[in-house]
C-alpha cells in the first residue's frame, strides 16, 4: 500500500464530499481549476480513431469572444486554460489567445498532432510563454502513418517534437491512444520517447466517440489491457513519469500498483471545457449533447456556470442512477467511471477485464448518443 497514494485519496475524497455537501445546501463550490478550450473541429489530419470528429460546426468563437471569457477565468487563482481540438493551430489565433491568457495570469498549454510545428512555430510557441504541450504519437513510422490517414503525420510529430526540445520549450509530453492496431508496438514507442527525451507519457485506450463510435475493434482485449497495466507497473519512472489517462479513472485491483496518485474524472469538480460554439459541458471528449451542456458562455458568465451546473456529476449521479455501480463496493475508489466510456457501455473495469465490454449505453442518460 503507497502511503502518498492512501493520502491523496482521503484528500480527494474529502473534497469530493465537501462538493456534494454544498451542492445539497444551494451553496458555492470552488471554482475550477483547468478550462479547457475545445477551439475548434477542424483538423489537418484522418485519424481513425479521432473522438473530435462526433461534431462539426459552422462557425467558431471569434478571437475576441474567446479573450472576454478569458477577462472571467482570470478571476480564478491559479487556474489553468489548456487549447484542444481538432488541431489548435488550424486557428491562425491560437497563439495570440493563449499568449493573452498568460498575461492574464493563467497557467497556458495545448494538445497538437505536431504537424504544424515548423521551427518558426516552434520559435512563436516560445515566445508565447505557453506551460505545457502534449504532442500525439500512436505508433512507429508505418503505424502512426496509417492510424492517422497521413504518410508524413510521423515526420512531422517527432519533428515538431526535436523543434521545440532544440529551443528548450518546457514540459513536453507525449500521448498515445492504445488500440490492437499499435499494442504491440508499446515496448518500441517506449524506446522511441526515450531516445528523444521525453519525460512524460500519457497513455489512453479508445473511447468510443467520433470515427470510434462503434469501437469494438479498437479496444483492448482484457489480457491487452492486463499486459498494459504491467507493463506501466514494470516501467513507470525509469525512463520517464508514465500514465494511463484518465478515461479509466479507477483500474480496479492495478490501480495502486499503476498508479502515482488517485485519477478520479475531474468535471464538475476542478475542471470543465467551453466548446466550439460556447456551449460549456464537462471536458472535450464529452459529446455536445443537451444531457451534458451546462450553459453556454454567450449567454452567462463562465463563473456563473460553474456554479450553477455540474450538479449531476456533484451529487455523483453515475453510480446512484446505475443499478451496478450503487451495488459496487468500489463506488468511492471509481465514482462510475468515465462518462464518454459510459456511452459505450466501456466505463466500468471490471467489465473490461473479465468479459466483453457490452457496446450498450448503460443509462438513460446516454441512450440518445446511439440513435
Ligand atoms: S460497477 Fe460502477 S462504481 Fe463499480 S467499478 Fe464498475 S463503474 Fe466503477
Ligand atoms: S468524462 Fe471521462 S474523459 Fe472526460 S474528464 Fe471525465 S474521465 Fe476524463
Amino acid at each position: 500500500m503507497k502511503i502518498t497514494y492512501q493520502i491523496d485519496k482521503f484528500a480527494v475524497n474529502f473534497f469530493r464530499k465537501q462538493f456534494y455537501k454544498r451542492t445539497i445546501e444551494n451553496k458555492s463550490v470552488r471554482l475550477p481549476k483547468f478550462i479547457a478550450w475545445d477551439c475548434t473541429r477542424r483538423c489537418n489530419l484522418h485519424c481513425e480513431h479521432c473522438g473530435a470528429s462526433k461534431e462539426s460546426y459552422e462557425s467558431e468563437l471569434t478571437t475576441d469572444e474567446i479573450k472576454k471569457i478569458i477577462n472571467d477565468i482570470s478571476k480564478i487563482k491559479r487556474c489553468f486554460f489548456g487549447a484542444t481540438g481538432g488541431e489548435p493551430f488550424l486557428r491562425n489565433d491560437l497563439l495570440e489567445v493563449l499568449s493573452y491568457a498568460k498575461s492574464k495570469g493563467l497557467g497556458t498549454g495545448f494538445a497538437s498532432n505536431g504537424f504544424l510545428i515548423s521551427k518558426e512555430k516552434a520559435e512563436e510557441i516560445k515566445k508565447s510563454k505557453v506551460d505545457s504541450i502534449q504532442i500525439s504519437l500512436d505508433g512507429l513510422e508505418e503505424t502512426h502513418n496509417k492510424i492517422r490517414n497521413n504518410p508524413k503525420s510521423f515526420f512531422s510529430a517527432i519533428e515538431a517534437i526535436k523543434n521545440l526540445q532544440e529551443i528548450k520549450v518546457p514540459i513536453l509530453s507525449v500521448a498515445t491512444t492504445l488500440t490492437p492496431n499499435n499494442f504491440d508496438e508499446l515496448e518500441e514507442i517506449h524506446n522511441l520517447l526515450a531516445g528523444l527525451g521525453i519525460k512524460k507519457w500519457r497513455i489512453v485506450i479508445i473511447m468510443p466517440i467520433g470515427r470510434a463510435e462503434d469501437s469494438k475493434n479498437l479496444q483492448l482485449n482484457p489480457d491487452q489491457l492486463k499486459s498494459l497495466f504491467s507493463f506501466v507497473r514494470n516501467n513507470n519512472h525509469k525512463k520517464m513519469y508514465i500514465y494511463i489517462g484518465e478515461n479509466l479513472p479507477f483500474l480496479g485491483e492495478y490501480e495502486e500498483s499503476v498508479r502515482d496518485e488517485p485519477a478520479l474524472c475531474p468535471v464538475g469538480i476542478t475542471a470543465c471545457c467551453i466548446g466550439v460554439n460556447g456551449n460549456v459541458r464537462g471536458c472535450p471528449e464529452q459529446p455536445d449533447i443537451p444531457e451534458l451542456i451546462e450553459g453556454n458562455i454567450k449567454e452567462d458568465s463562465i463563473l456563473n456556470i460553474w456554479q450553477k451546473g455540474f450538479k449531476k456529476y456533484r451529487l455523483n449521479e453515475a453510480v446512484y442512477t446505475d443499478k451496478k455501480c450503487i451495488n459496487c463496493k468500489d463506488r468511492n475508489n471509481c465514482y462510475g467511471g468515465c462518462w464518454v466510456m459510459r456511452i459505450g457501455g466501456t466505463n466500468c473495469i471490471y467489465d473490461l477485464l473479465n468479459k466483453e465490454f457490452c457496446n450498450q449505453a448503460t443509462d438513460v442518460f446516454f441512450s440518445r448518443c446511439r440513435i
